[in-house]
């Protein structure tokens, strides 16, 4: 069994967290290292570990992940200057909590989609 990430206790409200948004199939709320003004993690209630881990009957909650971005987008008034959703997948990817999640980054420009690492 997959061991259960710190997303998964925050869902539940038993782990502290600026929750923003909650319906029954998704969770969102601010990331605890924000790396631009607004950086919401918006997460299927579902533990899906990996976006390998997806299954047929995960469309609803993984369809919902963009409502609600576009959403919290408007909300934060960043939607028409723009912004960035991303989902990272396992080590190369740089995914560091094993319970799928996609950012939410916005409020300067994030310049290009990838850089080199410097190490
Ligand atoms: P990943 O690298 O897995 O795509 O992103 C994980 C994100 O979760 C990171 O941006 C990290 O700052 C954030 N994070 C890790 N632990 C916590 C936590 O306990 N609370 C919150 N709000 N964010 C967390």
């Amino acid at each position: 069994m997959t061991q259960e990430t710190i997303f998964a206790k925050i869902i539940r409200r038993e782990a502290p967290a600026d929750i923003v948004y909650q319906d029954d199939l998704v969770t969102a709320f601010r990331d605890i290292r924000p790396q631009a003004p607004v950086h919401i993690l918006i997460v299927p209630n579902r533990a899906i570990p990996t976006a390998n881990d997806v299954l047929p009957e995960d469309e609803p909650a993984l369809g919902r992940l963009f409502t609600v971005a576009a959403k919290l987008a408007r909300e934060a008034g960043i939607a028409e200057s723009g912004y960035r959703l991303l989902v990272n997948c396992n080590r190369d990817g740089g995914q560091e909590v094993y319970h799928l999640h996609m950012h939410l980054v916005g409020g300067r420009r994030l310049g290009p989609m990838l850089v080199r690492p410097t190490e």
